[in-house]
């Protein structure tokens, strides 16, 4: 599982290209994603893309939809309007062409789109393999509002609710305890 688990981070890394952490109040976060050689180094990074393979203001789009639908289909996120059916999520998938390629040893799916959008289509396919091996359901987002990292749950029972236990664990438990005192006067 530890190598799946390794191919879920690279989907946690592209949804927090958006990265909503907040370091001010009313911090909007940082788009990582700003123009089209952001999203080509990224996918190329990853291995997405090749060397030569051009990206485009309309790939960017789509990148940036992609991945805001990706963030509303984590499970237990309650950060964002539910995806009802995945309707979003559908409709985006919807516009990239697949084949499905038999092999001796194993069989493959493929993206019929080229340069940038056969990027964002091998992606998909990783979601599709990584949501066929139940391990969607390791994908979480930290529960604290001011954070909204998203993280791969290693643990045992896979119930994380934090990023991190020391930063944003910790924070909410102090805050409840605060609470808790103050309404104990
Ligand atoms: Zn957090």
């Amino acid at each position: 599982m530890g190598a799946e688990l390794e191919q879920l981070e690279i989907i946690a890394d592209y949804i927090n290209t958006h990265d909503r952490r907040m370091r001010y109040e009313g911090d909007p976060g940082v788009e990582i994603l700003e123009g089209v050689n952001d999203l080509r180094s990224w996918l190329l990074e990853y291995g997405f893309i090749h060397d030569l393979d051009s990206v485009t203001e309309v790939d960017l789009t789509l990148a940036r939809e992609l991945r805001s639908s990706l963030r509303a289909a984590i499970p237990y996120n309650p950060h964002d309007p539910k995806d009802d059916d995945f309707q979003t999520l559908n409709r985006i998938a919807g516009q990239f062409r697949f084949f499905y390629r038999f092999g001796e040893m194993s069989d493959v799916m493929e993206s019929v789109e080229e340069q940038g959008k056969g990027g964002l289509a091998r992606l998909l396919i990783l979601v599709f393999r990584l949501r066929e091996n139940n391990l969607w359901s390791r994908l979480r987002v930290c529960t604290a509002a001011d954070c909204q990292w998203v993280f791969v749950d290693r643990s045992r029972p896979g119930t994380g609710k934090w990023c991190s236990m020391k930063a944003c664990g910790n924070r909410a438990k102090n805050k409840t305890y605060r609470e808790r005192a103050k309404s104990m006067g």
